[in-house]
């Protein structure tokens, strides 16, 4: 059965929180007039796309195209390209490089992206729109567009996409459901973290009932890997240190050439070293093509990384944030190490 917006039983009940009820219905309204009344809609989610970012769009892009919209895609990389395991994804015609993204677009719609330099090199097209609709789950979202749909008590983007898609008239088909279901499994750790509420796994309903091969997107996003990868691995491995409740290590840019592997196939990593039983917050310091360090985080909820991310230029969630690091991969260690003991004294005084 299809959901659709004019069939209330399908709708999320009142009793559990409707995804995006944090949103004021004038935000959605307006939302709704704006693009109602835009013939080109230009849409960008976060550099270096994860599957909530790209899927959120593309699921919109499709429901736009469906009402007759011309449709944009784009995120602003430097090396403008699809991280592999998201090719999977249906709609990739709609995607532009960020040079061929409109240099001053009417209307904007941003997803996933926190500020407005997670967008990158479109961050001044943004910046020159009439109008940029923020679509967006991070706490620390303050609003940098001109309408806010933000709303941080969601688990993925996507819930806020699945609302648009239903609010803009438009019905799931597989392929929507399956941009949709890439970001509510990536941003749920499969279903794992503790922004797994009923909302969830309701909305993961509603998207498999549309035909999704569930174990195929499962494997496209976590359980294939060139066999460079699991070269590099094991040099970060090699490397992993274990100090006072953190665990830690680095990826470089010769690692990573060594095996012809992409920056974006680093992804996995974190998700290894922060199994660590005798760490509460994980590190993986990743050198990309440009000799920064990306840096990812992760916490097992007594430490707000987002925080310690935030004081030192990045950003993201209380369990899940990151940064980009200017600085030598020692100096960047020491900067972190000292951010995190403020927000470990912060917290043993919470308790
Ligand atoms: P990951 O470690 O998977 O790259 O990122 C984890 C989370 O941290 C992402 O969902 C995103 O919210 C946030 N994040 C990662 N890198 C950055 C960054 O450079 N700036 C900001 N604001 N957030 C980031
Ligand atoms: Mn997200």
């Amino acid at each position: 059965m299809t959901p659709n917006v004019r069939d209330r039983a399908d709708r999320p009940s009142r009793a559990a929180p409707c995804p995006g009820g944090a949103i004021p219905e004038i935000s959605w309204d307006r939302a709704l007039r704006l693009i109602g009344g835009t013939e080109e809609v230009a849409l960008a989610c976060h550099v270096t796309p994860d599957g909530d970012a790209l899927g959120s769009m593309l699921a919109v892009g499709f429901v736009l195209r469906s009402m007759g919209k011309r449709v944009v895609a784009s995120f602003g990389d430097r090396n403008f390209a699809v991280p592999r395991l998201l090719r999977f994804l249906p709609g990739q015609d709609m995607l532009v490089p960020p040079e061929d993204f409109p240099a001053a677009p009417e209307l904007v719609i941003t997803f996933d992206a926190s500020m407005s330099e997670r967008l990158g090199l479109l961050r001044d097209n943004a910046a020159r729109a009439r109008e940029v609709i923020v679509v967006d789950h991070h706490p620390s979202n303050r609003g940098f567009g001109t309408l806010s749909l933000v709303d941080s008590t969601v688990a993925a983007t996507a819930m806020l996409a699945e609302q648009l898609v239903y609010r803009l008239g438009g019905r799931l088909d597989r392929d929507i459901a399956t941009c949709l279901y890439a970001g509510l499994v990536t941003d749920t750790g499969s279903f794992r973290y503790p922004s797994t509420t009923p909302a969830v796994h309701q909305m993961a309903a509603r998207l498999v009932a549309t035909g999704l091969r569930t174990e195929e997107i499962a494997r496209e996003l976590w359980d294939r890997s060139p066999f460079g990868y699991l070269k590099v691995l094991a040099s970060a491995l090699e490397r992993v240190r274990l100090e006072d409740g953190l665990v830690w290590t680095h990826v470089t840019r010769v690692d990573r050439a060594a095996q012809g592997l992409p920056y974006a196939e680093l992804e996995g990593i974190i998700d290894i070293v922060r199994r660590t039983d005798e760490a509460e917050v994980a590190v993986v310091l990743k050198e990309d093509d440009h000799g920064d360090w990306q840096v990812s985080t992760r916490s097992k909820g007594a430490v707000d990384v987002g925080a310690v991310c935030s004081a030192l230029g990045g950003g993201g969630h209380h369990d899940a944030a990151g940064y980009t690091s200017h600085v030598s991969e020692a100096e960047t260690m020491t900067r972190f190490r000292r951010e995190l003991a403020k927000a470990r004294r912060r917290s043993s005084r919470a308790v």
